[in-house]
């Protein structure tokens, strides 16, 4: 649901006059400068309008394949899908690992979700998503995609044409978590340049038939430095996509297949980087962008390690204060200093281990300790930091970063963080 200070409120455009920011109101996103206004539709913001007739086409074919199987429907009587009860509810939020219900036994959507899920833990195993980083999740459709990037701390906006972005009020209400939702055409400029450090793809640039256009567009939504993650669909030769989808292009759905050149082609195009990927059922990959010029004197600055967290034990009362022991190392070319315009601190994330296993971010933002006296390109140090216990009993997870104060948490760029995991008890 968007919230004042959002990750939507913070980075899109007006669609036809490229004014930002806009006004969120309770039922629309107004433009102060050409008074377009956008609505908002049960917590979707809902940009259609000029819309290309394929995708007003695509949007009433996943309509109307929503109950057939053998397209990737549901085998199901349901009137809406935000509104389901019972067993289709909790299939819904076991996505994408599935659970017992017959709905993972059987075709259609659910089998075909769950098939993605080695994928999307490679994929999370990969991105070692930062807290508060800002992720545009493209295509997530129920949003079960954007749930699992949400939970790990993200900053998300679900995007996508077709109806099920509503879907996401279930994942928000059943996991006390939030995120943007977003119907919109992925083709279409409604994104201040530089808007996000992860942009996540999971079957849906298939859909494009402008990859190259569209992979351009999206790489200058990155910022630099910034990283896209897809899982598409590809074939090997050429000949092979005649039989790619025919049943649901007949079915109105824009099915185009790539083969793995023609991928690596379309993302390098765009200046991403391939930095890693996996072939499964789908084309897995991880792209960056490529830091460039712009970087040059911060190049590297950020290597470096919290190379250990440890405590004299792991067991504390509420209110507790706990002396740890924070080792840090200064891989970069730069001195990291502790004071001036952009201070170096060392701070952490604080995440509740639920008991069912589920991390959730419970304060972003804890205590600063400054890096005084500076330390040094290519040093090790000592830090002693006091953490305060919270005053619930549970299982927590302290994550420690440093923190260059109004530019960056250093792991967004790429530094090894260190965690402490305690009970409070
Ligand atoms: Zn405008």
């Amino acid at each position: 649901m968007t919230s004042e200070g959002s990750l939507l409120q913070s980075c899109l455009l007006c669609s036809s006059c490229g004014n930002r920011p806009l006004k969120f109101t309770a039922d629309a996103v107004v433009c102060t400068k050409c008074a377009n206004e956008y609505p908002l539709i049960n917590s979707v913001v809902t940009i259609h309008q000029e819309e290309r007739p394929e995708i007003c086409f695509e949007r009433d074919a996943a309509r109307d394949t929503e109950r057939v199987p053998e397209l990737g429907g549901i085998n199901e009587e349901f009137s809406d899908l935000a509104r389901a009860q019972g067993q289709l509810r909790e299939a819904i939020l076991s996505l994408p690992y599935g659970n017992a219900s017959k709905y993972f036994h059987e075709e259609g959507y659910f089998k075909n979700g769950a098939s993605h899920a080695p994928a999307v833990d490679y994929l999370l195993s990969k991105l070692r998503i930062a807290a508060g980083i800002r992720l545009l999740d493209l295509g997530a459709d129920l949003t079960w995609s954007t749930q699992l990037f949400a939970k790990a701390g993200a900053k998300c906006i679900a995007m996508d044409i077709n109806h099920h972005l509503e879907v996401g009020r279930l994942y928000q209400e059943a996991f006390d978590i939030s995120y943007d939702l977003l119907s919109c055409d992925m083709h279409k400029p409604v994104f201040a340049e530089q808007s996000f450090d992860v942009i996540t793809a999971l079957s849906v640039l298939h859909h494009s038939s402008a990859l190259n256009s569209l992979t351009a567009h999206l790489a200058k939504l990155l910022r630099p430095g910034g990283v896209i993650a897809v899982l598409e669909p590809y074939c090997l030769y050429d000949e092979d996509k005649q039989h790619f989808g025919t049943d649901q292009i007949e079915a109105g759905i824009n099915e185009n297949v790539y083969t793995l050149d023609e991928w690596h082609q379309a993302l390098s195009a765009a200046g991403l980087v391939l930095e890693d990927f996996l072939l499964g059922n789908g084309f897995c990959a991880l792209y960056r962008k490529n830091a460039g010029s712009s970087r040059g004197l911060f190049d590297s600055f950020y290597d470096g390690a919290i190379s250990e967290v440890t405590a004299p034990k792991s067991s504390f009362n509420p209110g507790d204060s706990i002396g740890l022991k924070v080792v840090v190392e200064n891989l970069g070319k730069g001195n990291w200093l502790g004071e001036g315009l952009t201070p170096v601190n060392l701070s952490y994330h604080l995440f509740k281990i639920e008991p069912s296993g589920e991390r959730r971010l419970l304060t972003f933002d804890n205590p600063r300790l400054p890096i005084v006296p500076h330390l040094p390109a290519g040093e090790t140090r000592d830090f002693a930091y006091e953490l305060s216990c919270p005053s619930d009993a549970g299982e927590y997870e302290a994550v420690f970063d440093l923190v260059r104060e109004r530019v960056t948490w250093f792991e967004q760029q790429g530094f090894s963080i260190g965690r402490f995991k305690f009970t409070v008890g």
